[in-house]
């Protein structure tokens, strides 16, 4: 449904009245103005009119496997509708990530940039079947990050239909690596690339379903890998040999009575424990891996001294306990996110607050560990979003998604993002 408007600054949105500057502008008048034009009208109609056509993208996307380390199949698939959506400079970066651009009326204007991550939790070897069922879709990842991906792609197909003016360019990514190990590499990349670091003016990362929340908070976590080895031996001939299981167990004795606070709310996590080969045999090596997590810096370099003190103390303690070959141990960081908030003055977090006011609807600030993560730690501006409607039973097998009200998170994001479009130059 091309309204056949043409795109030139001349056409933009209503000029400021009164000779006000947009700088003096609040965000609800930048909203408002936003909402008021011909075009958003048509915008929401054309999103009413396709919802069917989400679902059915949705149900496709979500049956293309992205494993972790595993995501060129669906970066593909994404790379093509990006380009059925008229997107320029759409390309797959070195480590897999897939940008667009659709290009403002002014070129000098920062980018403004939406993104949604491609990986899932499940394994290569899952057996993913998506279904449709009661008005429900199912399937492993198709909330997180199905309806991410759907909704990224609703908003470059509705600029491109609508031919929708915008002064700023919008960079649209598919990311990788957003989950578990993955440890947000893609939106790391993007933000060490000369390319697109300092031209990113504010990222909107579009993540599993809903509109009732505002993440502008990051969880920060650090995981770890301990692994202490020995001589190992024969369970009765080399009696007497320092275990590593039991050097691993008083780390673990040592390091479970730190102490955390509630506020900023602070955890750790011993995840899996490893090591040895048989019932009869001293093990040569013994490994764990923990997770630590909370909103503040200071208190998750707090428990890595912990951690580290308490392999110190517990390796120091094995050892001199008898003479015989010594135990070591060694700390492998196997994960950082780096924590960091948005500040409540920001643009960013007023404008998505207008939006809201505009659209009645009522949503929270909540903590969570997303790709919003990078930029925030690098004190540039973020949000990480629902993609509309609702799901749940993220990573597990019977995950689902409700497309009913995902309207609402779509027309969320258009006018999020043209009314960030409209405020980029200045
Ligand atoms: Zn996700």
């Amino acid at each position: 449904m091309a309204l056949g408007s043409q795109r030139t600054a001349s056409v933009e949105l209503t000029p400021p009245q009164g000779g006000e500057s947009e700088a003096s502008l609040t965000a609800q008048q930048i909203v408002a103005r936003v909402a008021e034009q011909r075009f958003v009208h048509d915008a929401f109609a054309w999103f009413r009119a396709h919802s069917r056509e989400f679902e059915d993208i949705q149900l496709e996307i979500t049956a293309i496997p992205a494993p972790p380390w595993g995501e060129s199949a669906r970066a593909a698939w994404l790379r093509c509708r990006f380009e059925q959506a008229g997107l320029t400079e759409v390309h797959r970066d070195e480590i897999g990530n897939v940008l667009g651009v659709r290009p403002g009326s002014n070129k000098d204007a920062r980018h403004v940039a939406l993104s949604a991550h491609l990986d899932t939790v499940f394994p290569a070897d899952t057996c993913i079947r998506v279904s449709r069922d009661g008005g429900k879709l199912y399937g492993p990842g198709i909330s997180d990050n199905g309806a991410g991906i759907t909704a990224l792609l609703a908003i470059a197909a509705v600029l491109q239909a609508i031919n929708t003016p915008h002064s700023a360019p919008v960079l649209f990514i598919g990311n990788v690596g957003e989950e578990g190990e993955g440890n947000l590499r893609g939106m790391r990349h993007i933000f060490e690339d000369p390319r697109w670091a300092d031209s990113i003016g504010a990222l909107v990362v579009l993540d599993g379903a809903g509109a009732d929340t505002i993440i502008a908070e990051g969880l920060g976590s650090r995981r770890y890998e301990v692994t202490v080895q020995g001589a190992g031996g024969h369970s009765w001939s080399d009696f007497g040999v320092h275990n590593p299981i039991v050097a691993l167990a008083r780390i673990i004795d040592r390091f479970s009575q730190t102490s955390v606070p509630t506020n900023p709310k602070t955890t750790y996590n011993v995840g899996t424990v490893t090591g040895g080969p048989s019932v009869n045999s001293i093990p040569q090596s013994a490994t764990m891996r923990i997770d630590t997590r909370s909103a503040s810096v200071e208190q998750l370099d707090r428990l890595e001294r912990a951690l580290r003190e308490a392999v110190k103390d517990g390796t120091a303690e094995t050892n001199g306990r008898k003479k015989q070959e010594p135990v070591t141990a060694e700390i492998k960081v196997i994960g950082h996110r780096p924590a960091a908030d948005l500040p409540a003055s920001s643009r960013l977090l007023k404008m998505v607050r207008a939006v809201d006011a505009q659209l009645n609807n009522t949503a929270r600030i909540q903590r969570a560990s997303t790709d919003a993560n990078i930029p925030l730690s690098l004190g540039r501006e973020a949000v990480a979003i629902g993609g509309g409607g609702s799901g749940g039973g993220a990573h597990t097998l019977n995950e689902w998604y409700d497309p009913a009200g995902r309207d609402l998170g779509l027309k969320r994001i258009l006018l999020l993002t043209l009314a960030l479009c409209r405020i980029a130059e200045e």
